[in-house]
């Protein structure tokens, strides 16, 4: 049946009704979808076209950022969250434009226990899972001894380079606190694309408190991993994001100091 039939039959290609902007590409399980790319984020390239409404279309699950560093993103199971450097988290809105987002649509292919142990310890063992040449999305849900996050605030132009920008953010702790860690683990050889490595947001089990994840120690959890085969990346067709010097090799360095302290 072509769109055109199904949308006159009164459903969407999804089954969903017709006219539902979120109805339009079937569900791509195993892929990751990203709008532009961390390098460009490291650049200063802080504003995008890409809409929050896009993103939910490629994926339920993911994190990202907001026009001007506004905040850091997380999404899970199908609502993403906006978590404010002053400490408020709020329902993203679909017509709210992004700069850098990746997300997919995730489902679980191996689940980890933890008990008692560190971030250091748990990437240790989530490796022993992670085909480290794939893109991993990875999910824990538990009760935490310890969460350390930062929460960049909205940046006015002329802007900072990332790392100068997040270098000035307050750091906080939650402690003994339930929620969940997600985000995903990049291959290093995808670093100008993405985050390498681990780079994980939090977000409250009682949805109220979050942020972009330095440090945590688990008291009790399961991690559940979900192996992505494909990436697709949109890149912006018009702005900074076509002028920037993206060819610097300090930009990795850059992109580690900003998303490690
Ligand atoms: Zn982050």
């Amino acid at each position: 049946m072509s769109d055109q039939q199904s949308a006159r039959n009164g459903r969407g290609v999804l089954g969903m009704p017709a006219g539902s902007s979120r109805a339009v590409s079937p569900r791509k399980v195993g892929s990751l979808y990203q709008t532009s790319t961390i390098s460009a984020l490291a650049d200063g390239v802080y504003v995008g076209e890409a809409t929050y409404g896009d993103l939910h279309r490629h994926g339920d699950f993911g994190l990202g950022t907001f026009n001007n560093l506004d905040g850091e993103m997380v999404g899970l199971d199908g609502v993403f969250y906006q978590l404010r450097s002053d400490g408020s988290v709020r329902i993203v809105q679909d017509d709210w434009n992004t700069p850098f987002a990746a997300v997919t649509f995730f489902e679980a292919s191996t689940s980890v226990q933890l008990q008692s142990t560190s971030k250091a310890e748990v990437f240790d063992r989530l490796m022993q899972s992670i085909e480290v040449n794939l893109f991993t999305a990875i999910r824990i849900d538990g009760r935490f001894k310890r969460v350390v996050t930062r929460t960049v605030h909205e940046q006015r132009p002329p802007f900072p380079k990332f790392p100068d920008a997040a270098s000035k953010e307050k750091k906080s702790m939650l402690a003994d606190v339930e929620g969940t860690l997600a985000g995903y683990r990049t291959p290093i050889y995808a670093g100008n694309l993405n985050v390498p490595g681990f780079h994980l947001h939090f977000l409250s089990a009682d949805r109220a408190v979050g942020g972009h994840v330095l440090d945590f120690e688990i008291d009790e959890a399961i991690a559940k991993l979900c192996p992505l085969h494909s990436l697709h990346v949109d890149f912006p067709r018009s702005g900074a994001f076509l002028k920037a010097n993206l060819d610097s090799p300090d930009l990795a360095r850059d992109i580690s100091a900003a998303e490690n302290s």
